[in-house]
């Protein structure tokens, strides 16, 4: 099982606090397209003749393409791999979402939307420099529906600072009564070469203080759980049937392939990334040269990234897989600590596996780094 990622770089406006790849130029993007479907013909080796069960546009803004270029790039992939689909989704923000696209998407493959509407708050959405607005927001959910979409999900982003919780709860409100079959739910961060991180650096902005974030974290666990939401990543909820295909077999460690400017791969053995340059890319594959800057994992690279993910997941750590493919026996290794932790409350038991209680779930990046090697 093996899944694809196809990069989008290019966006309408920049959001402010975005550090994503992206270009709001789109000069290049007939030749960059080209140049992914070049790509795609490439790497047709790199995952080694396994069968792709998902598909992934993401970005940038994939939803800002002419459907003929999503369909070029659909033809490609078809004629490059073996293909058994299981999910095909493309990231779509609100303003994108004609009638006509809609048809075009459902007619090419595509069976689900994740939609980047990040908050229904008309003042939010502006202080992000987002470029749909809450109506919008609303329209689009609706014609989503209509057109038969009935796998999609929601990005939502908490913790916007000097806002109040009942903000954050209007919000989450807003969303689940759509029903949507998945939530995806970011803390705001403060990143660098962002806007945001140069209004930081000037005192011109700051970041909400890891209580609110912790405060409003619990409340979207408390709301989603009440709505019958599994959180079953820490930023990832859905109601039963309807996790992710694709971003699970990340969280499990399944091999995938990354096409485009600033895409990343994993072959099973190696990382890579593409450059995270648009004409750089462009450069490269008219040379016929693959972009890939490759990543060599030694074994403790591997283990702690393991447990990093796994940790983050509602599965959780195999303790006995963790044991047979490291030699690391992580309760024995580790006991000091896991005690006090689970003093603490953070931990959950249960036959072989190791996963985080909900306040574990907090801090959880913590948690793993206290029991890396
Ligand atoms: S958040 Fe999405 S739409 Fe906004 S700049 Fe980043 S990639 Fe583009």
């Amino acid at each position: 099982m093996a899944g694809i990622y196809i990069h989008i770089p290019f966006c309408k406006q920049a959001c402010r606090y975005c550090d994503f790849h992206f270009s709001t130029n789109t000069t290049l993007l007939d030749e960059l397209i080209e140049m992914i479907g070049k790509e795609i013909t490439l790497r047709a080796e790199y995952l080694k003749g396994l069968p792709i069960q998902t598909l992934y546009f993401g970005g940038g803004t994939p939803s800002l393409l002419h459907p003929r270029w999503i369909e070029f790039l659909m033809r490609k992939i078809q004629e490059t791999f073996a293909l058994d689909l299981k999910e095909v989704t493309l990231e779509a923000n609100p303003d994108d979402l004609s009638e006509e696209k809609l048809i075009a998407w459902k007619t090419l493959g595509i069976d689900r939307l994740s939609l980047g509407i990040q908050s229904f708050d008309e003042a939010v959405l502006q202080f992000y420099h987002r470029a749909h607005s809450a109506a919008e927001s609303h329209r689009a959910i609706e014609k989503a529906r209509n057109a038969g979409f009935s796998k999609f999900s929601m990005d939502l982003i908490y913790g916007f600072p000097s806002s109040s919780h009942a903000l954050w709860e209007k919000d989450l409100n807003l969303a689940l009564a759509q029903n949507p079959g998945h939530l995806s739910c970011y803390g705001l961060t403060v990143e660098p070469k962002t806007a945001l991180g140069n209004w930081t650096e000037k005192g011109k902005f700051s970041p909400a203080s890891d209580e609110f974030m912790a405060e409003q974290f619990e409340l979207m666990q408390n709301l989603t759980e009440q709505a019958g939401y599994e959180q079953y990543e820490i930023s990832n909820f859905a109601l039963p049937g309807h996790r992710s295909i694709h971003n699970t077999s990340y969280w499990l460690g399944k091999p995938y392939l990354g096409l485009g400017p600033g895409a990343h791969s994993f072959d099973g053995e190696h990382r890579g990334a593409n450059p995270r340059n648009n004409p750089s890319y462009i450069r490269s594959l008219q040379k016929n040269q693959i972009p890939l800057e490759r990543e060599i994992l030694t074994e403790t690279d591997r283990l702690n990234d393991y447990l990093l993910t796994a940790l983050r997941t509602s599965w959780g750590v195999d303790l006995r897989w963790l044991k047979n493919r490291f030699g690391f026996d992580l309760k024995s290794e580790r006991s000091a600590v896991l005690i006090q932790m689970e003093k603490e409350g953070w931990l959950l038991w249960k036959d072989n596996t190791l996963s985080l209680s909900r306040s574990g779930k907090l801090i959880a990046d913590s948690i793993a780094e206290a029991l890396f090697l």
